[in-house]
């Protein structure tokens, strides 16, 4: 069956800090895709982890998108105007029995994994806790189980994943109160109608759980596509742990060039001096996410 629905995609940044040559990487894969199918392309704040918000980063991000000739479609939206939704699922969940409160420290679980009882897997210490000391400050965690979680990528093929047997049961709040991205993506992408996610390979990971508490909510299925990390010359992703750069503000048009190089898009050399809504124009026309294909990281060449 056709499928009827319009595309809604989106770039959902965390204000951080100013965008670096690999997040306007992604935002341009999402653009391209969502444009090349006549859909819409939202803008979202991913602004609930309060204490990684950088002051003057939202201002940035939207200036370089601007900049960049990446327009969204309608208002901004903004996670921290939606923790009443975020609540709401999680009362649902926990309604359901799905959710535990969770004392474990970080330190007690590293320490356990260091003498081998568990590795990225919770071990479920807190699952079947009958009383929580009331004086302590406790996470939320979903109870994960057998099934298998199994998703069809549109450029790194089928993927499939216990989530039971290979991740545990996994925090929905943290101990300091503040909503996981796991829960929140989820409820933002409903909210906003998102019907296809392009984002990076590094989040890849983050899918099946994602995708599991959608369906525990009953909310509708989205489209993945996750195009390959930039990486630098030692391999780490560009990030602003890994001190990358902001991407300049002028000769704009000279990294899109690069970028649309970068997707492997092979823009024809008489666009080398041409603006950034020309390079848009051609890149919407002629997007082909394929050369892709299964590439998990790609490095700028060194000049
Ligand atoms: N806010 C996340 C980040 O900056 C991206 C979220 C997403 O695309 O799902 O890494």
């Amino acid at each position: 069956m056709a499928d009827t629905k319009p595309y809604v995609g989106r770039f959902a940044p965390s204000p951080t800090g100013p965008l670096h040559l690999g997040s306007l990487y992604t935002a341009l894969a999402s653009f391209l895709d969502a444009r090349a199918r006549h859909g819409f392309w939202l803008l979202r704040i991913d602004d609930i982890d309060t204490p990684r918000n950088v002051p003057g980063a939202i201002d940035s991000i939207v200036e370089t998108l601007d900049a960049y000739g990446l327009h969204w479609d309608g208002p901004v939206y903004y996670e921290s105007q939606h923790l009443a939704d975020y609540e709401q699922a999680l009362v649902r969940l926990q309604q359901e029995g799905l959710v535990y409160p969770c004392i474990c420290s970080r330190k007690m679980l590293a320490e356990l994994a260091s003498v081998g009882v568990s590795h990225d897997i919770y071990p479920g210490l807190c699952r079947n806790r009958a009383v929580i000391p009331s004086s302590q400050p406790y996470a939320l965690r979903i109870r994960s189980d057998e099934r298998d979680i199994v998703f069809e990528d549109k450029l790194q093929g089928l993927i499939r994943q216990n989530l039971g047997a290979e991740h545990g049961d996994f925090i929905l709040k943290r101990k300091e109160g503040i909503v996981s991205y796991q829960l929140a993506c989820v409820i933002d992408d409903y909210l906003q109608g998102i019907t296809h996610v392009v984002r990076g390979f590094d989040l890849v990971d983050s899918t099946p759980k994602q995708i599991f508490l959608q369906q525990l909510l009953g909310l509708p299925a989205t489209s993945y596509l996750h195009v390959p990390v930039v990486i630098d010359s030692h391999g780490y992703k560009l990030s602003k742990q890994t001190l990358a750069e902001a991407v300049t503000l002028r000769s704009t048009n000279v990294v899109m060039f690069k970028l649309l190089q970068l997707l492997q898009q092979k823009p024809p050399v008489r666009l080398e001096q041409a603006s950034c809504s020309e390079l848009l124009d051609w890149a919407v026309r002629n997007w082909d996410p394929v050369p892709l294909i299964k590439t998990h990281a790609i490095q700028p060449e060194i000049n």
